[in-house]
């Protein structure tokens, strides 16, 4: 289908409307989930001297099988007081420094101790070294230990403090407004006619940001009035880095996305996707703001902003790698062929296995509360039997 702009080639376009916002140092509790603005180098050594990984005996290898004479202790958060001469050992805890003339711990299980007669009562060490943490062996002072870019998750934060900082330079969360576009749209929870729905997305929408380093703002709602919603999108851009709006992208009478963004003084980078659902997503500026038009169904509304929304946050927050990763899974079923726009089909990924949920229909909402993936089927793909690898993005 011509005039369709390729998925890639829209991320690539949506992320290059603006770069991220700016940087600031942030202790740990404020960093979780966020993204570093330098490379992160290690301010010492760790260990900073070669400490035990058991509860043991500190002695030579070479003496091995003993007998030693244990000469005082070595714990946690205290320097050995001596160093261990031929023929003796030091009592030794976890975490503490290996004394000098030592180079190998025994642990406790495999000795006897009798006063301060120590002797073996197992195999012992195997090779010189065993069980002792050489200096630097997690990491060297100097050492990069997170790129520029690198999500802060717990496991990152602990390599962060155990460099020796207590702050982070982190990019700044956006600020995100959530524009829902309709004159059938409700908040949900209030009472309907038959003619009204209650708006699933921006709740969906907040709930997916929940987890993105985003400031995002209490829902805002607009009917199907041009001039209302050109106004509207003029006071977010102020006060918001990313206007995400839902609905009105399409091509129908009521669909006044685009138009009110061009009478509020934006510009339109890009309008239809070759991608199933998702077709009729917009991008563009208005002001300072990236604007992103999403289509209203909300399967639709699931699939752009997990491909679109989410990378667009991370990468104004900082992030390095801001797309959803691409996974591989065998087929559980065959599956029908593809079609002119590449399919994000939402599924089910159960014991590896990936299973298209029984309805596509983008209108749907009950199917999204069942899929835990997108399963892609490229443009004009063959038909796939059970068992084959195909492309998909977690998604729950
Ligand atoms: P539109 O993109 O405005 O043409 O909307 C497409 C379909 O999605 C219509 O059936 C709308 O009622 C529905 N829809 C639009 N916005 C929402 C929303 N926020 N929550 C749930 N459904 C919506
Ligand atoms: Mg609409």
């Amino acid at each position: 289908m011509s005039g369709l702009l390729p998925v890639e080639e829209a991320q690539a376009r949506l992320l290059a409307l603006r770069s991220p916002i700016s940087s600031e140092k942030v202790s740990f509790s404020e960093c979780v989930g966020r993204y570093t603005s330098d490379n992160i180098f290690a301010q010492r050594d760790q260990p900073a001297a070669p400490v035990s990984a058991m509860d043991g005996y500190a002695i030579r290898f070479d003496e091995l099988p003993g007998p030693w004479t244990v000469v005082g202790e070595s714990a946690a958060g205290t320097a050995p007081g001596r160093t261990v001469n031929p023929g003796e050992a030091m009592r030794i805890f976890t975490g503490a420094i290996v004394p000098s003339g030592a180079d190998t711990v025994i642990v406790q299980e495999d000795v006897a101790v009798d006063g301060a007669a120590l002797t073996l009562t197992r195999d012992g060490p195997g090779t010189r070294g065993r069980h002792i943490r050489a200096r630097a062996s997690d990491f060297a002072a100097s050492e990069c230990l997170l790129p520029a870019g690198t999500r802060l998750t717990p496991g990152a934060i602990a390599a962060a403090a155990m460099s020796g900082v207590d702050q982070l330079a982190v990019g700044r969360r956006p600020r995100v407004a959530i524009l829902t576009t309709g004159d059938e749209l409700v908040q949900a929870g209030r009472a309907l006619t038959a003619s009204q729905i209650p708006d699933s997305n921006s709740p969906m929408i907040s709930a997916m940001l929940a987890s993105e380093p985003a400031e995002v703002s209490l829902p805002h709602h607009v009917r199907d009035d041009r001039p209302l919603l050109a106004k509207v999108l003029k006071d977010l851009a102020r006060r918001h880095d990313v206007i995400v709006t839902v609905g009105g992208a399409s091509v129908g009478d009521h669909d006044h996305v685009r138009g009110a963004l061009q009478d509020a003084g934006g510009q339109i980078d890009f309008w239809k996707i070759a991608m199933r659902p998702g077709k009729p997503l917009i991008a563009g500026r208005i002001a300072d703001a990236v604007l992103l038009g999403l289509p209203g169904n909300p399967s639709s509304a699931f699939v752009t902003a997990t491909l679109f929304l989410l990378p667009l946050v991370r990468h104004l927050a900082g992030a390095r790698n801001p797309h959803p990763a691409i996974h591989q899974a065998p087929l559980a079923t065959a599956l029908d062929g593809g079609g002119a726009r590449r399919d994000y089909l939402r599924a089910r990924l159960e014991n590896g296995r990936l299973t298209p949920l029984h309805s596509q229909d983008s209108g749907m909402t009950l199917p999204l509360a069942a899929a835990n993936a997108l399963l892609i089927r490229e443009i004009d793909a063959p038909r796939r039997a059970a068992g084959d690898v195909a492309d998909y993005i977690v998604t729950a």
